[in-house]
Order: structure tokens, then sequence, then C-alpha cells
């Protein structure tokens, strides 16, 4: 589903912030990305987005090579990924409803589709009583799971999330990772950015470690 072959990216600055890089991620498969603050983690999820390009070397998404995508295909391609941030990025002037519907929309289904896949997303991280209300109502862990269903409302084959957990209790992030557990029992690939070694540790998934753009570690 993912593969990185001898990818390098080297931004315009000189810095070269993913050096020789190659992986392979099965479809199916959960992962932690992890490494300090500069290691690279961001720069490898923008390759996979194809928000930049590598330098030099090969990233492979589903078998499409991405550096051969059009860049009028690009918009398209990027329906086909769910994105998590830890600043969740909600509009606070709109409900829940139309926050999970916003990317369908962007994809423009037709009114009918959008009810029944923002109701069964919301469904999904347990929100669908919240609907009507401004995510300005809810607290940071919903809001976090609106977050979710936003980035699952299209049904996407790979699921990125850059510190989804990075604002919240331990508790929380237990439960943001039940439900990425779920999508992932549903055939889903899931690639988790975090620095929290302890919720890490605590997941038994394997867990790719960058340090200085390289990779150091895939177990
Ligand atoms: P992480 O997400 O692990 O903190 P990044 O991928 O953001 O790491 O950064 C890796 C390295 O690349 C860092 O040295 C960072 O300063 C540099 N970098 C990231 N983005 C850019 C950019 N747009 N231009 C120049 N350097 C960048
Ligand atoms: P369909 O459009 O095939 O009738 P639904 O939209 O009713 O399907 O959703 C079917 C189930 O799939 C729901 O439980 C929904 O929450 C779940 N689902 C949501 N996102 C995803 C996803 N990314 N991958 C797989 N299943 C998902």
């Amino acid at each position: 589903m993912i593969k990185f072959e001898q990818v390098t990216k080297r931004y315009e600055t000189g810095q070269e912030a993913l050096s020789n890089v190659s992986f392979h991620i099965e479809r199916g498969q959960m992962v932690f990305l992890t490494g300090h603050s500069g290691a690279g983690k961001s720069t490898l999820l923008k390759l996979i987005m194809r928000m930049e390009t590598p330098t030099s070397g090969r990233v492979q998404i589903a078998g499409q090579n991405l550096t051969q995508l059009d860049r009028k295909d690009i918009p398209f391609y990027r329906r086909h990924i769910g994105v998590v941030f830890q600043n969740h990025q909600l509009l606070f002037d709109r409900s829940v409803y139309e926050n999970v519907a916003l990317p369908m929309r962007i994809s423009g289904h037709s009114e009918h589709d959008i009810g029944k896949r923002v109701r069964a997303a919301l469904d999904k991280v347990g929100l669908l009583h919240k609907e009507k209300v401004s995510p300005v109502a809810l607290s940071t862990g919903e809001q976090q799971r609106v977050g979710i269903a936003r980035a699952v409302v299209n049904k996407p084959a790979l699921l990125l999330a850059d510190e989804p957990t990075g604002n919240l209790d331990p508790e929380l992030s237990q439960e943001i990772m039940t439900l990425f557990k779920d999508f992932q029992r549903v055939g889903v690939t899931v690639l988790i950015a975090s620095h929290d070694h302890e919720l890490i540790q605590s997941m038994a998934l394997p867990v790719m470690t960058l340090a200085e753009g390289q990779l150091v570690n895939f177990s």
C-alpha cells in the first residue's frame, strides 16, 4: 500500500529531511511513525499526500508511482487519503454534521449519499447525537473524534494521522487508538506519526523510527 524506494528529500534550503529511506507497509497494516522533532516524520507524510515530491527515489501508493501522477489528478488522488491532525482544524461556524460533510461536498456527492455517509461516520466515532451542535460545544476528545469522522467519511483506503493524540490525556488517547483499530479491522491502512512513547509502547504495533532523516528501525 505504501512503498518507499530509496527516497531522499532535500528542501530548497539544502536541508536533507529524508535520506535514502526504503520501506513497505502492506494494505491493512497499522503502523506508528516516530522520531524526535525534525527527524522527517512530517516530510514523509507530505510525500505520501503528494504535497512534496522526492528529490530522488520512488514513492508508490496503492501501486501508483506518485512522481508520475498528473498535476490535475492530485486532488482526486488525495480524496483516497484520510488525514487526522493534532489541532483537528474544524470550522467552528458550522455544525458537526457540516464539518464531516465537507470532504464529500468537495467530491460532489448527492445530498442523499452525504447524509448516509456522514451519519455512518459520526455513528462510528460515537457522536451521532451531536450532529447539530457546533464543535465549540464539544470537549477536546470529542473534537478530535469529529476530525476522525471527517477523515474517514470518504472511506479512504489509507488513513494518516499526524500527532493525533498530542492534546489528549492517556485515556482519551487510548479511545482514539481504539477507533483507528476499528478502521484497520475493516481493511484501512493506518499510519500514525507520534512521539508519545507511552502510547506507542502500550499498543503492540509495528513502529518505524526516523532519526535525522534516516529510517533506523522498523519492527
Ligand atoms: P518532523 O515532522 O519529524 O519534526 P520534518 O519532516 O518537519 O520533521 O523536518 C525534517 C527536517 O526538514 C527538519 O530539519 C526541518 O527543519 C526540515 N524542513 C521541514 N520542512 C521544510 C521546508 N519546507 N523547507 C526547508 N526545510 C524543511
Ligand atoms: P455504503 O455506502 O456501502 O452503504 P455506509 O456509508 O453505510 O456504506 O458505511 C458502511 C460502514 O462502513 C459504516 O459502518 C461506516 O462507518 C464504515 N466506514 C466508515 N469509514 C470507513 C472506511 N474508511 N473504511 C471502511 N469502512 C468505513
